[in-house]
């Protein structure tokens, strides 16, 4: 039954190789996972996409139908424990119907913050009497949920909060104050809102609609997303039962910072389903448009440019699944009704969440903005779809956490375990420092034909460590203030996650998915390829702002001589990914 700690140690696999077949994928998913992900994706296509230029004219009607639908296809119920009124399933599920809707953007949003932020934090630190109160309801669809944590003046800076709840003597609440952005804002029946008791101690409260004093602003004019209600959520002096306190007083913290994990988590899932739909659009309009008497998917600019999409996909998508593996795994044995493990587990992961936040974000706008760019005029107006998708996955970078403030986040947590003594980051600095001053050695002959990749993705673990524990070393305590470094190091995370799962989910293929395991081998092959060079210029960025004169010279040669990858021909792999693309008139590696 539960353990108490989690059996995994995010952050584990910069300091360790990653054997291959010890990672979950896509290819994985077993007959009930298909069946989960055939429901969420008629749902999808043919009664929310169908729908997506009614649900654009703001009728919350509609968009409380698809919720109830959602509901009776039990797609809100996969997180939920069944003493609950959920499905109790494993998190493979949840991912599978998390990204069959991210093809739905506006709704994605608005089920994102239903399932996302009001279901998993009832369901994390919910009392039982709260659980049985809201869960039911939440999960079917009869009651709709928002996250009321932004205000106009504290945004990323979120336990600046100024709402306020002043406890009464009957042991209720009085919460005043102004949320902003507040997704499903406008037809909400449940408010999860943060609010500081006597102005101190930040707080969550579940808030019902139909307390007197709620209301909601008016809907925001946005960029994109415009069938999701975004508004302010206005309480001016709203009475809030003592039961209704979620999580404990003064610990609003956890519960925000939990929630915003798994959300940061089922974004980039979502991110990865709207990226599949676009390459499909992608594929199937290069193989339809004719220019020079030719098809454009026959010209090479536009076969980098598919072959790019599928590669940048493969990768998130890999570490997306990954991760997965990781919560299953360490969730495998634990009392679903005791969500101590689940916090913990989640807490943990908080490094991979983040790395798969800014992955997931920047590939959709990347694929979006060249579905674009291969739609030409097309992709400019709103006879395609195109146009919409790239407006609407702009706030991608901005909510759950601005793309700036998860990159400061994941050098920073790394840091802060290592010196409590949580991930053995500074040994390992140490030992790559008696590497690097070591005469070299002559690599070993191996027949294995991911060889070259197993050695650049070991050499992106050691440059991320070098580039950590230099910084460590040069700055000390003041590293916080050194945000161009952190990032730069944040991006050399990211890649090193990313070439570490699908270079080992591809030499997995080889026995798992034979059919697609060289289309899989040219997709990691050209992520390593192309990531050598980023970790490269980002970790030269990085020592130049740490060194000057013979240290800066000495760290850049070592550098040098750990990053040595052999490049590969990307010209020849990216065409063979666009050709299959386009043969397959969608993507093809999952
Ligand atoms: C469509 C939409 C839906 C939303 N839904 C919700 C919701 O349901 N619930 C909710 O609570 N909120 C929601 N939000 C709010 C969203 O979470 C915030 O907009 C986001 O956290 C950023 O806060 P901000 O807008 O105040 O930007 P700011 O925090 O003012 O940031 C502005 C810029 O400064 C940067 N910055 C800020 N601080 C730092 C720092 N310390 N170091 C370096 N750079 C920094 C940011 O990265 C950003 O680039 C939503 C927003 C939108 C647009």
């Amino acid at each position: 039954m539960a353990t108490s700690t989690p059996a995994t140690t995010g952050g584990i696999w910069l300091l360790e190789d990653t054997p291959t077949g010890s990672i979950f994928t896509p290819e994985r998913l077993n007959d009930e996972h298909r069946l989960i992900d055939q429901t969420a994706e008629e749902f999808a296509v043919k009664e929310v996409v169908a729908n997506h230029d009614q649900l654009e004219t703001k009728d919350w009607e509609l968009a409380r139908r698809l919720f109830r639908r959602s509901g009776e296809l039990g797609l809100m119920a996969t997180d939920v424990p069944e003493a609950y009124g959920g499905l109790e399933l494993d998190k493979a599920s949840s991912v599978v119907v998390g990204s069959r809707i991210g093809q739905c953007g506006s709704f994605g949003s608005s089920f994102g913050a239903q399932t996302g932020l009001t279901i998993l934090p009832l369901v994390c630190f919910g009392t039982e009497g709260q659980k049985q109160q809201y869960l039911g309801k939440l999960v079917s669809g009869e009651w709709i949920g928002a996250y009321c944590l932004s205000e106009s003046g504290s945004g990323s800076d979120a336990l600046g909060a100024k709402a306020r709840a002043t406890r009464q003597d009957d042991g209720s609440y009085v919460l005043s104050g102004e949320k902003m952005w507040i997704t499903n804002g406008g037809f909400a029946d449940l408010f999860v809102v943060f609010a500081k008791v006597d102005g101190e101690h930040f707080t969550a409260f579940l808030v019902e609609r139909s307390y007197a004093g709620v209301s909601s602003g008016k809907e925001e004019h946005k960029m994109g997303l415009h069938g999701s209600s975004t508004t302010p959520v206005i309480l001016q002096d709203v009475r809030v039962p003592a039961d209704n306190v979620l999580g404990e007083v003064g610990r609003g913290h956890k519960v925000a910072f939990n929630t915003l994990n798994y959300g940061r988590f089922k974004l980039a899932v979502a991110a990865n389903g709207g990226a599949r739909v676009a390459i499909g659009e992608s594929a199937r309009y290069a193989a339809d448009r004719h220019q020079f008497g030719r098809p454009i998917a026959s010209f090479g600019a536009i076969k980098h440019k598919l072959g790019e999409m599928v590669v940048r996909a493969f990768a998130v998508e890999s570490m997306i699944y990954r991760t997965t593996g990781l919560l299953d795994e360490a969730l495998a044995d634990h009392d679903p009704t005791d969500p101590t493990l689940l916090r913990q587990t989640l807490e943990e992961l908080a490094v991979e969440c983040s790395i798969l936040k800014v992955a997931g974000s920047e590939m959709i706008d990347y694929v979006l903005d060249e579905n674009v760019q291969i739609h030409g005029g097309n992709g400019f107006v709103k006879d395609y779809p195109a146009e919409r998708h790239y407006r609407d996955a702009r706030v991608n970078r901005i909510f759950e956490g601005t793309n700036e403030i998860n990159r400061l986040l994941m050098p920073g947590t790394l840091i802060r375990r290592a010196l409590k003594g949580g991930l053995p980051l500074i040994a390992s600095a140490r030992s790559l420092q008696d590497e690097i001053m070591a005469p070299p050695s002559l690599p070993e002959l191996s027949d294995d034909p991911f060889d070259d990749q197993r050695r650049a993705v070991s050499a992106f673990k050691k440059a991320s460590v070098m580039v950590l524990g230099l910084a460590m070393q040069r700055y000390g305590e003041q590293l916080t203030d050194e945000q161009e470094v952190l990032s730069w190091a944040a991006d050399i995370l990211i890649d090193t996650y990313a070439a570490d799962s699908a270079v080992t989910r591809a030499a997995q293929a080889t026995t798992e998915a034979p059919n697609m395991a060289a289309l899989q081998r040219d997709a990691a092959c050209v992520y390593v390829n192309d990531a050598t060079n980023r970790i490269e210029a980002a970790a030269r960025s990085a020592l130049a702002a740490m060194f000057e004169g013979d240290d800066l010279r000495m760290n850049l040669a070592a550098l040098r001589r750990l990053l040595k990858v052999v490049p590969v021909n990307t010209v020849a792999m990216r065409r063979r990914l666009a050709d299959a693309v386009v043969d397959r008139a969608g993507y093809m590696l999952s």
